[in-house]
């Protein structure tokens, strides 16, 4: 018998499997998705299928995606990079900057795949913590930065899963006395509105990541896109793998960026719908609210496992994210349509 696991790298020998639950007939509110706009699109993809030539491999470089991008972004179709998700991306950063013994340096919560893709390259993640109440500590960040010199840092705005954000002239500042890359985060912005990108022109190490799976309802689709300058996103092409996003992919992303103000009506809703949850859940004792620029909205109660349960019985999934660390006993609820968030706050009430 071939002895596999001791053929494992050694870097990857403790990584467990990203698990994640699928549940028949439920309501989705785990995975900060856009309710709102299921099957908005269905039809005119539908139609668009009819002419797709599925037997070819699709535009290896998504031309005409990154032509629509740049239009739009008032930037040059060369410094855009379209990833089967921004997941993608990530790891072709990390892959392209992150070897052996290398620092990423990121703030802790945050999105849980930036250290999983930093292991994988053969990285170390050090991690400096949030405040207490979520908010960026940059002090803190900077004396990491000059203590640790990173060859990369991840910064999540707005951060998943807490929700808060970093102001831009926090950021602007990290990049500057950065020696490094630095990845500014951005899948939720269109939740809140305000971005970096226009740093790209600036800054040479900036690299401002954006997706199609939260604002505009295709997570199905795995599409997500870089920004930044034409040196850094030549590095990524490098080692970008070919035909990376699928034909049937770039056609609904492409079909979404031509069909942007139905979108942009459920945005819209779900940033009203947001703080109307909020208003309600504060009236609810014993669960601390935080305060959210995206599509969720993160608390804090006494008994989180039981609540999770107690939800998940009652057919609604929301995110759990255990009982130690700083997101102890804490739920995140992604803000889905009005129905369905009025039916969460109406099963939280019922219980308090
Ligand atoms: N970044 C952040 C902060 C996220 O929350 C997510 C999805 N949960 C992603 C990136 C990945 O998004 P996708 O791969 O669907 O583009």
């Amino acid at each position: 018998m071939i002895m596999l696991n001791s053929l494992v790298k050694d870097n990857i020998k403790n990584l467990l499997p990203y698990k994640v639950e699928e549940y028949a007939d439920i309501i989705k509110l785990d995975a900060n998705e856009n309710n709102n706009a299921a099957y908005l699109l269905n039809k005119k993809l539908g139609r668009a299928i009819m002419e797709l030539e599925i037997n070819k491999y699709p535009d290896s470089d998504c031309t005409e995606l990154r032509d629509m991008l740049a239009e739009e972004l008032n930037l040059d179709t060369c410094q855009i990079v379209v990833g089967c998700g921004s997941d993608q991306l990530i790891s072709l950063i990390m892959n392209a900057f992150i070897g052996d013994g290398d620092k990423m340096l990121t703030h802790i919560p945050t999105f849980g795949i930036y250290k999983i893709a930093a292991q994988i390259a053969g990285g170390t993640t050090i991690e400096v913590p949030l405040n207490e109440d979520f908010s960026f500590d940059l002090n803190s960040f900077v004396e990491a930065m000059e203590k640790e010199k990173p060859k990369v840092i991840f910064l999540t705005n707005p951060n998943n899963p807490t929700g808060n954000i970093i102001p831009k002239e926090q950021i602007t500042k990290i990049v500057q006395l950065s020696k490094g890359i630095v990845v500014v985060d951005e899948a939720y912005y269109e939740f809140y509105g305000e971005s970096v990108i226009d740093l790209v022109n600036k800054y040479e190490n900036l690299i401002v990541l954006r997706t199609l799976s939260k604002a505009y309802g295709l997570a199905g689709a795995r599409v997500g896109y870089g920004v930044a300058s034409k040196r850094l996103t030549d590095i990524l092409y490098r080692i970008k793998p070919p035909y990376n996003v699928a034909s049937l992919s770039q056609l609904a992303a492409k079909i979404c960026l031509m069909n942007k103000e139905i979108l942009h009506d459920t945005v819209r809703e779900i940033v009203e719908e947001r703080e109307k949850m909020i208003d309600l859940l504060e009236k609810i004792p014993d669960l601390k609210i935080f305060k959210s620029h995206a599509n969720f909205v993160l608390c804090k109660l006494d008994d989180a496992r039981g609540v999770y349960d107690y939800l998940l019985d009652n057919k609604v999934l929301v995110r759990y994210f255990g009982e130690k660390g700083p997101l102890a006993n804490c739920l995140r609820i992604s803000i889905g349509t009005k129905e369905e968030n009025e039916q969460v706050v109406g099963l939280l009430k019922n219980l308090m």
